[in-house]
C-alpha cells in the first residue's frame, strides 16, 4: 500500500485504498486476499497524521463448528508518518519512520500490524454457535441430527 509523499504534501480525506494481499499467516487470512482502508492524511508536526479505517475482512475459522466466518466491521486506526525516529511527542499512536528522502511511504506493515491484533483468540461465528455434532459431524447450526 504505497502513499506518494505528493499526495500527503496534497492531504486527503477518506480516500479509499484497496490492494491484492496474501499474507503468509495463516491465523490472517484475508478474505479476496484484499485489503482495503479508508484514510485521511493531514501535516503534523515531523510529517502525517493518518487516521481512519481498515475493513476487517479477516477470514475466521470457528472454534465450535469450524466454518469460516467474515465479521466485515470498520477497525478505527490512527497512526504518525514521521521524518523522527524516537518522536516523544506522539503520545498512544503507532509511529511510522520515514526518511526526508522517500518520495514514497508504504502502509502495507502497519495495516497489517492494527489487523493482527483484531485476530479473536477465540473464534465464535456467533455467540449461539450450536457447534458440530461429536457422533456424526452434522453442523449443528443447519440441522439437527438424531444421534
Ligand atoms: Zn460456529
Ligand atoms: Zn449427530
Amino acid at each position: 500500500m504505497i502513499v506518494l509523499r505528493s499526495d500527503l504534501l496534497t492531504g486527503f480525506k477518506n480516500k479509499l485504498f484497496e490492494i491484492e494481499l496474501k499474507t503468509t499467516d495463516n491465523n490472517l487470512v484475508l478474505e479476496n486476499n484484499k485489503l482495503t482502508c479508508q484514510l485521511s492524511s493531514k501535516p503534523s508536526k515531523h510529517g502525517f497524521k493518518i487516521s481512519g479505517f481498515i475493513f476487517n475482512n479477516i477470514v475466521n475459522c470457528c472454534d465450535r463448528c469450524l466454518q469460516k466466518y467474515v465479521l466485515n466491521n470498520k477497525i478505527k486506526l490512527t497512526f504518525l508518518i514521521s521524518n523522527q525516529k524516537n518522536d516523544n511527542i506522539v503520545g498512544n499512536y503507532d509511529l511510522l519512520y520515514w526518511s526526508d528522502k522517500a518520495d514514497r511511504v508504504n502502509l502495507k506493515d502497519i495495516l497489517l500490524e492494527t489487523l493482527f491484533v483484531e485476530v479473536p483468540l477465540k473464534k465464535l461465528c456467533s455467540n449461539n454457535c450450536k457447534g458440530i455434532c461429536l457422533d456424526c459431524g452434522n453442523n449443528l447450526n443447519n440441522k439437527t441430527c438424531s444421534c
